[in-house]
């Protein structure tokens, strides 16, 4: 994990287990190695919850702020680097500060999304909203990619929307992992491809919406709100699949569905997992679509393939963050799974079609950029920042000089013998 160097267990700080939730002011403060899940917990008891999420919630507060934090929620409050207030911060200079938007901002931007190379974050304070009780959650179904994008633009664009709005890719066969039966939220619920127009391809996209609400709500104007909110959408009319959910078994859904790939004694929760996270531009979109979903991933990857809008404009430039240029960009993850007692040359076939899709979006032109990024050498990541790359190097010259924090990712090279 680090070649002569040392892993910091976050969990052995003596601090690390804080939560305190300030309810006048409508924020916590968490030890950086705190689980989101517990976070999620403790502020439920006091009605209140963060604003914005991933899917699964057994990461650390830490490591989440390092990277960005996407959800369903980050169309309208950002990245979890948004909705962040303070960090409390130890600089590879051994320096602990406390930095803030307006207090030593340079170390608090370079902090969030920064891939922990210029400090760890000990504390964070992230901002609350009053917690729903419930969550109305809804799968609808589109063969057309087009209408798919243009429903998605116009639920993250309006001022009355969902409050979740992710999408999903699906193969159209029978696939009980990636085809037609991984729609239904319930166990009552079957999808009838008899639905689908003839003309449709190889893959079909779903949106993944979710409305708040609270359990005093009168359910006629809860069904009101969303009949209201479906309305203005062009999925395929038969193939909507809806259930009522607690706001904590919403949020909690991805640890979930861990129990039961746990659960299940296959051992698929523990092999490697070689994901790619990427946003690609709005602009190079459909393109997108065209090659990768539609071709290279047609059959599946075993496991969700998710993608849904974001507004730039809901990131503060300023984060370590690089993001393509469009105002509107699409998260797209491949999360792939192996089957049971994978043999290796799955998991190398998996590499090499993630390199591949890589390597089409280059050769296409496409603006886009991986998000979670693994690269061998300065060279690559030099082009993955871009125009931010002196930026992002004259922060670690500032906050880490001697290159000693996660040297693993082969950004910096460490310049002295631990
Ligand atoms: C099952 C699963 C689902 C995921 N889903 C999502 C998702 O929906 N949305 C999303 O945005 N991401 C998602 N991720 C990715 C996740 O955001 C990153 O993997 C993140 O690094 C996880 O934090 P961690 O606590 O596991 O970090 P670790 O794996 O422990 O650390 C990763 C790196 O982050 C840095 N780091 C960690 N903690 C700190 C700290 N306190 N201070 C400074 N640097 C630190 C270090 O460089 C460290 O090497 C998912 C990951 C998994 C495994």
């Amino acid at each position: 994990m680090a070649d002569h160097g040392l892993v910091i267990d976050m969990k052995s700080m003596g601090d690390n287990n804080i939560i305190d939730v300030n309810v006048a002011s409508m924020y916590v403060d968490v030890g950086g190695g705190v689980l989101w899940t517990d976070v999620l917990k403790r502020c439920l008891g006091y009605g209140l919850a963060p604003k914005s999420w991933t899917d699964y919630l057994d990461l650390t507060v830490g490591g989440t702020l390092s990277n960005a934090g996407v959800s369903g929620q980050a169309f309208r409050f950002g990245p979890q680097t948004s909705t962040v207030m303070e960090l409390e911060v130890v600089t590879g200079n051994g320096v602990k500060t406390v930095c803030s938007n307006s207090q030593n901002s340079e170390l608090f931007f370079s902090v969030l999304g920064g891939l922990g190379q210029f400090g760890i974050i000990t504390r964070a304070r992230i901002m609350l909203q009053h917690a729903p009780d419930m969550v109305r959650w809804i799968r609808v179904v589109y063969s057309e990619f087009d209408e798919f994008t243009r429903d998605a633009e116009l639920l993250i664009m309006s001022e009355e929307s969902f409050n979740y709005v992710e999408g999903f890719v699906v193969v159209n066969s029978d696939d009980p992992v990636t085809g037609w039966p991984s729609v239904p939220l319930a166990s009552n619920q079957s999808f009838d491809p008899t639905h689908l127009p003839k003309k449709t391809g190889p893959v079909l996209y779903s949106l993944e919406l979710a409305l708040h609400y609270s359990k005093h709500d009168d359910s006629s104007t809860v069904n009101m709100l969303v009949e209201k909110l479906l309305r203005q959408l062009t999925f395929v009319e038969q193939l909507r699949f809806e259930i009522d959910s607690t706001y904590m078994d919403f949020l909690l859904r991805v640890n979930h569905a861990e129990q039961v790939a746990r659960g299940s004694g296959s051992g698929i929760w523990d092999t490697p997992h070689p994901w790619l996270n990427m946003f690609v531009s709005k602009r190079d979109i459909a393109a997108f679509n065209r090659v990768v979903f539609q071709n290279i991933t047609k059959g599946g990857v075993n496991g969700p393939m998710l993608t849904y809008p974001l507004l730039r404009s809901k990131w503060d430039s300023r984060s370590s963050v690089v993001l393509p240029q469009s105002d509107i960009f699409y998260s797209v993850s491949l999360l792939r799974f192996t089957h049971a007692h994978p043999k290796e040359s799955e998991i190398k076939q998996m590499v090499a079609q993630n390199n591949e899709i890589v390597q089409t979006c280059i050769k296409n032109g496409f603006d886009f950029k991986l998000y979670l990024p693994h690269y061998e050498s300065t060279a690559e990541w030099k082009k993955h920042f871009g125009d931010q790359w002196k930026r992002f190097v004259e922060r670690k010259s500032q906050f880490d000089p001697k290159a000693v924090l996660a040297p693993g990712q082969k950004i910096f090279t460490r310049n002295h013998q631990l």
